[in-house]
């Protein structure tokens, strides 16, 4: 018999194809979603044969042709989708990020309502949706991520009633009172875009709760205990918190390139405390807040002049959306204020970066930090909060973190403070920077044994066993 295929659908593929004298090169790149579900394949527990991979490529039909015919069935769980740019960057930087991102974010004035754009989107989901029943066989599991891609589940069940569909948004799913806000045609179609999957997963128990409010106000579907029944199946809601390779980044506490860095750091700026936050140019996390409260904090207290540096990483993002340059200029601003205002010869309040880090530089300012500043206004899950934890294996350092993350949901014994209180952002640096170390390691300790237990193993583990048991429930009611 066909051992059963895993089709994981996201917006990005996650290869990199490049050639050089007419050799071409395949690399997976290594972000947390595809470590998680190498991770859970090669898991015994998995009884999937294969994983193929559909999603945008950023190279083209022409140099994948070439290049299968050289790498030949190294390309075979490879599906790129090949979309024209036109209607790729309406997909993308329209619709996708221009109205679903900020909306989702509690950013509705920042919400973009263009027609033309949510037809970018519906095609786009179509374009997938072809190539997937394409190539679809029977007992296929199909699992398709994020916002860029809701409406796919529904256009996949239309044509394969039976199939296995999962689908996990990695955003937040926002209040009812946010979510009605969008035009009639986008709303409904995105609910049920969504309710075409047998299981919808999110970060936290809110976001479930409000898309069955959704769900209930619009469509007029019940939900009874995480079941929501339409007319002719029972859908699962459920929540499945995203979390890390725990014993990657707590293992990189004792990995001798990182501790060179943390060396090499730590004598350029000797008898400092540190403060360090890393997180995309994006105005969902924060920065200019966090800024501010940092300013305040420098002005109540004297005390901490030329005693502590806030490093600063800002890594680049969307860069062509209006809102994002917008924003990378108030914050330059911002840090250049601050370091005027206060900064002598041999100290600078901030050192900021706009640059992205590779996990040696990332790991070695995470265990060399004093305290990790975590202040998104709005955040899906964050998960930077949560490799900081992970990689503190000595019990050191503080973690302030926003009340606003999905991930305060489980690390409760951080320094929670709300975003928007400068006052209560500056009194939680205070109080981080001036932590004993008993209590530190305390906090330390139950934060990382709760990711430890809760990895991204886990999470992939824990997400398709209850999409099996759906299909059997499903099954069990025909
Ligand atoms: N990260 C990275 N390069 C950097 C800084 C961070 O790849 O220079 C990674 C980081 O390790 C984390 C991810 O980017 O896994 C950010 O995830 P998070 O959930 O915190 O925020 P997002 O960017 O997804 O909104």
């Amino acid at each position: 018999s066909q051992a059963k295929r895993l089709l994981i659908v996201s917006n990005r593929l996650p290869y990199q194809l490049s050639e050089e004298d007419d050799e071409f090169k395949l690399t997976m790149s290594s972000g947390g979603l595809v470590s998680a579900l190498k991770s859970y394949m090669e898991n015994s527990s998995a009884d999937f044969s294969d994983m193929h991979w559909y999603g945008n490529a950023d190279f083209s039909e022409k140099e994948w042709a070439k290049a299968s015919e050289q790498l030949a069935e190294k390309t075979d769980a490879i599906k790129p989708v090949f979309i024209p740019k036109n209607l790729k960057e309406k997909h993308y930087s329209g619709f996708s990020n221009s109205t679903l991102w900020p909306h989702f974010h509690y950013f509705p004035t920042f919400t973009k309502y263009d027609q033309s754009d949510y037809k970018a989107y519906y095609k786009v989901n179509e374009m997938f949706a072809k190539k997937i029943i394409e190539n679809y066989q029977k007992d296929d599991v199909i699992w398709v991520h994020d916002y860029q891609l809701l409406l796919l589940p529904e256009m996949l069940r239309r044509k394969l009633p039976d199939a296995t569909i999962g689908f996990f948004l990695h955003i937040p799913f926002p209040s009812f009172e946010i979510f009605r806000m969008l035009p009639r045609e986008w709303r409904e179609n995105i609910l049920r875009g969504m309710l075409g999957s047998d299981l919808v997963g999110f970060h936290t128990n809110d976001y479930v709760l409000h898309f069955q409010k959704s769900v209930r106000m619009l469509l007029g579907y019940e939900s009874k205990r995480r079941l929501i029944q339409t007319e002719n199946r029972a859908i699962r809601s459920d929540l499945f918190p995203i979390s890390i390779d725990y014993h990657l980044f707590n293992k990189s506490f004792d990995k001798p390139e990182v501790k060179k860095i943390k060396r090499q750091m730590s004598n350029l700026m000797p008898n400092m405390k540190t403060i360090f936050s890393v997180d995309r140019l994006d105005y969902t996390k924060g920065i200019g807040n966090r800024l501010r409260a940092y300013e305040h904090f420098l002005k109540e207290n004297p005390e901490w002049h030329e005693k502590v540096t806030f490093n600063l990483v800002v890594v680049p993002s969307r860069d062509v959306i209006k809102q994002y340059g917008e924003n990378k200029r108030k914050l330059e601003e911002l840090v250049g204020r601050i370091n005027g205002a206060f900064g002598k010869m041999g100290w600078q309040p901030v050192v900021y970066q706009y640059r992205s880090l590779n996990f040696d530089e990332l790991c070695a300012c995470y265990t060399g930090c004093d305290v990790a500043l975590i202040t998104p206004v709005r955040d899906g899950m964050n998960l930077v909060s949560k490799e900081f934890v992970a990689s503190r294996k000595d019990l050191k350092g503080v973690l302030v973190l926003s009340e606003m993350a999905g991930s305060a949901a489980e690390l409760g014994e951080a320094i929670l403070i709300n975003p928007t209180d400068l006052d209560e952002l500056a009194t939680g640096i205070k109080r981080a920077l001036n932590m004993p170390l008993m209590m530190q390691s305390r906090h330390l300790e139950i934060m990382q044994e709760r990711i430890r237990t809760y990895d991204v193993n886990m999470w992939a583990q824990d997400f398709m066993t209850e999409l099996s048991n759906v299909k059997a429930l499903q099954a069990s009611k025909k």
